[in-house]
């Protein structure tokens, strides 16, 4: 008996390797083809919510992150200007009734393997299947091909076309040790600094000894249309009408690099005959939801489920799987766009945002409840 063909994953992020895992816990053999030799931006810290829980239990890695990750007792979030609290979502006992699963945050590289291979530069359908030309021009057979390539994604270039979109969204991230830590009062949660175009996240990682620090700025460079912007000097230009207490967390933050965000207009469409996207490839987002990763992990599920589902038909699994994917994820990139605004309010809008949110109660989780109440998984 000849043995059942590969199904080709090209990009081996979280959203590439829980869709191997997904697929290979459905009996398929999968093959990942990543471009890097090394991971660049695993260093930091990524919010999992209970919806994410779910799906890790249901991959059998739960057990295995637990002893790693940090479970906050609150999301806050805190008015940069004034140094008052707006709002916050309590994560302790009624939110996990209410979900079944928790909150956490989690190191990336605690939450990701290691491999590597090489990566694709195109696809074409061939004999039943799919052809990947590689970067160093050796080919590769397989049964269907799963782009979760990322952002700038080839395999999306071969089946949309489109372009990313820029926002000017700058973002500065850092790690210390919590004993260099001064401030100390959110230390259990995940706090959100809010101030007109700006915002400072913090949470603590890896058993809890590790402070992971974000700090994110609108461009004034950008918007004026210049080329360069997002230097360390607008960072700090930024910041300046926040509390003290804030400007003095920016001294956690490196300057050493930043990443620029994008994120892309929702489409109707990410398959090709045999294949498909998936992750940041088929619908990139701003983070304001803390949910781009965690929509590429529920994409694996979803995708292994509906493979298992149709058998050979893997056109038919893909068109399956992108049916019950994408308005999901398309209403996280839009909601992650409004959440931006709210985030960034400055004037009239800031002071309608402190009064809506502060009369919210702690136990309602707002606009998260669709997100946290997960998708079905089989
Ligand atoms: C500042 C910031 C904070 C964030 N915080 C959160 C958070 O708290 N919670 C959350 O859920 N999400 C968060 N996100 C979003 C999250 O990081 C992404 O949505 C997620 O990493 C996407 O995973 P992915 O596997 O789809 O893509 P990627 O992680 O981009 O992985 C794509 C992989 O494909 C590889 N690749 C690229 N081209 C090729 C090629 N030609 N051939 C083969 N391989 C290739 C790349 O090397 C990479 O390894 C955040 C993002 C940012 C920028």
């Amino acid at each position: 008996m000849t043995a059942q063909p590969e199904i080709l994953i090209a990009g081996g992020g979280l959203g590439g390797l829980a869709c191997a895992l997904a697929l290979a816990r459905k009996g398929r053999r999968v093959r990942v083809l990543e471009k890097a030799a090394q991971f660049g931006e695993i260093g930091y810290g990524i919010q999992m919510g209970p919806n994410i829980h779910r799906v890790m239990q249901a991959l059998g890695v739960m057990d295995a992150l637990e002893p790693k990750a940090v479970f906050p007792d609150a999301l806050v979030m805190m008015d940069s200007v004034s140094g008052e609290e707006v709002t916050r979502i309590a994560l302790g006992d009624a939110f996990v009734r209410r979900y079944g699963y928790r909150y956490f945050v989690i190191h990336r590289s605690d939450l990701h393997g290691t491999l590597s291979s090489k990566g694709l530069v195109k696809f074409a359908e061939r004999d039943g299947g799919v052809l990947v030309t590689c970067e160093d021009g050796s080919e590769r057979f397989g049964a269907a091909l799963v782009g979760a390539d990322g952002l700038w994604s080839p395999t999306r270039r071969q089946i949309v076309n489109d372009a990313p979109r820029q926002t000017g969204h700058t973002v500065y991230r850092g790690l210390v040790p919590v004993d260099a830590v001064v401030d100390r009062q959110f230390l259990d949660s995940m706090v959100m600094w809010c101030g007109r175009d700006t915002h400072l996240v913090q949470y603590r990682l890896r058993g809890g000894t590790v402070m992971n620090n974000v700090a994110v700025f609108v461009s004034p460079r950008f918007r004026r249309g210049e080329k360069a912007f997002g230097q360390p000097d607008e960072l700090h230009e930024m910041f300046a009408p926040a509390v003290p207490r804030v400007r003095e967390m920016l001294k956690y933050i490196s300057l050493e690099r930043n990443w620029v965000l994008h994120d892309r207009d929702p489409v109707t469409n990410w398959t090709a005959g045999r294949a498909t996207l998936l992750g940041d490839a088929a619908h990139p987002t701003l983070q304001y939801l803390a949910q781009g990763a965690c929509m590429a992990f529920e994409d694996g599920l979803v995708l292994a489920s509906e493979v298992a589902r149709h058998g050979d038909d893997l056109h038919a699994a893909f068109l399956a799987y992108q049916a019950r994917r994408m308005n999901r994820t398309a209403r996280v990139v839009l909601s992650a766009r409004f959440f931006a605004e709210v985030c960034h309010a400055g004037g009239g809008a800031r002071q309608l945002r402190n009064d809506l949110l502060g009369r919210r109660s702690p136990d309602d989780p707002w606009e998260a409840d669709w997100l946290y109440r997960g998708v079905e998984l089989d």
